[in-house]
């Protein structure tokens, strides 16, 4: 079997909520996503998703995604999609860096393996563990009560668990911000995302503060460094998320125990492949995991699903619903939610099926 075509599509998601804000004063009001189409020798279509959360959050946009894609394809075309570790080998020779470029190809051929194999692309990754698992909101940044506004309608969806948006500029608004959650759902699962934006004397005040809550200190600081010197001095569970961008930060954040849990984004690491071996390492290390895209719609949530349906539930920490903050569905087969909780696919490959109407015509197509 060998790729004999890329294409590439986007597609803008309006929020359902108006605009998503988090730290440093950055927001969006939709997703600007980028859609990719892998088709075979053999006639079999795979497809993934790559949707930077603006080009002020990570290293990624998705303009940049697109003159990636477009850059890296003509290198793949003949390669065998099967053969995932030799396709990652290929894109790294082919263009250093840019993970997330690579991401959406990467997922298209998981999606052909599982095609070609008849089997979900988590009974690949590792299994299906259990029947489901509970999914948590991200809550915009708002004024504390408007926050626990949000929490107190989402609740109704049977969702419980919650990731607040932190993170400053102004860290006594943040303190309230995780106290008025804590007071109103001291149940849930809150876990209190600074997204990088605290300075470290911000976040040691924050720290300090929060000390005797039930809540989750996630990423507080911009650098590894930062973020491992509030990790030493604070009793909660800790997530790192932006800083771990690929195996070697992991290596070290592991062996300087700087984490509980790892946040994993499956495009900032370079999609599947990639996402698999850090997920695998932390299960081995004793580390959970928060599993979640930079965001996306219907496919990236359903490649969320199957890395967490395929992650031991003892290790899974929480998986993202971002994919509900848009109402504009372009395929068959995405994520559904039920009363809190989701589970991967049971089609084979990734289960999705996006509506070609929906798609338009491609930003450009690469054949031999
Ligand atoms: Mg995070």
């Amino acid at each position: 079997m060998k790729i004999d075509r890329i294409s590439a599509y986007a597609l803008d998601l309006p929020l359902t909520d108006g605009v998503y804000a988090w730290s440093g004063g950055h927001s969006i009001a939709s997703y600007d996503t980028t859609i990719v189409r892998v088709d075979t020798s053999e006639g079999t279509t795979g497809w993934g998703e790559v949707c930077p959360l603006g080009p002020f959050y990570l290293p990624a946009y998705a303009a940049g995604a697109r003159a990636g894609i477009r850059e890296l394809a003509p290198h793949l075309i003949g390669a065998n999609p099967l053969e995932l570790a030799r396709l990652n080998v290929t894109m790294d020779r082919a263009l250093k860096g840019h993970l997330y470029v690579k991401s959406p190809i990467d997922i298209a051929c998981w999606d052909i393996l599982g095609k070609v194999a008849g089997l979900p692309v988590c009974e690949i990754l590792g299994g299906r563990f259990g029947t489901d698992f509970p999914v948590y909101w991200s809550v915009s940044q708002d004024t504390p009560n408007a926050m626990v506004d949000t929490m107190t309608r989402i609740r109704e969806s049977g969702i419980r668990a919650w990731q607040l948006k932190v993170g400053g500029p102004d860290e006594t608004t943040d303190i309230f911000r995780i106290r008025r959650a804590a007071e109103a759902y001291p149940d849930d699962l809150i876990i209190a995302d600074g997204n990088t934006g605290w300075l470290p004397r911000q976040a040691r005040k924050v720290a300090k503060a929060i000390k005797g809550l039930p809540v989750v200190l996630e990423q507080p600081c911009a650098s590894y460094e930062n973020c491992r010197e509030i990790r030493r001095m604070s009793p909660l569970p800790f997530v790192l998320d932006e800083c771990i961008d690929d195996i070697g930060p992991l290596i070290r954040a592991v062996s300087e125990s700087a984490l509980d849990i790892l946040n994993i984004k499956i495009g900032k690491v370079g999609g599947l492949t990639k996402a698999r071996q850090m997920r695998d390492l932390c299960v081995s290390a004793g580390i959970s995991l928060t599993i979640e895209d930079m965001p996306g719609g219907d496919l990236t949530g359903a490649t969320i699903l199957h890395l967490a349906h395929s992650t031991p539930q003892t290790h899974l920490f929480s998986v993202t619903s971002s994919y509900l903050k848009t109402n504009r569905h372009f395929a068959e087969g995405g994520p559904q939610v039920t009363d809190g909780r989701a589970a991967a696919n049971t089609a084979a490959g990734l289960g999705v099926t996006p509506d070609m109407k929906m798609l338009g015509l491609p930003l450009f197509e690469i054949t031999a």
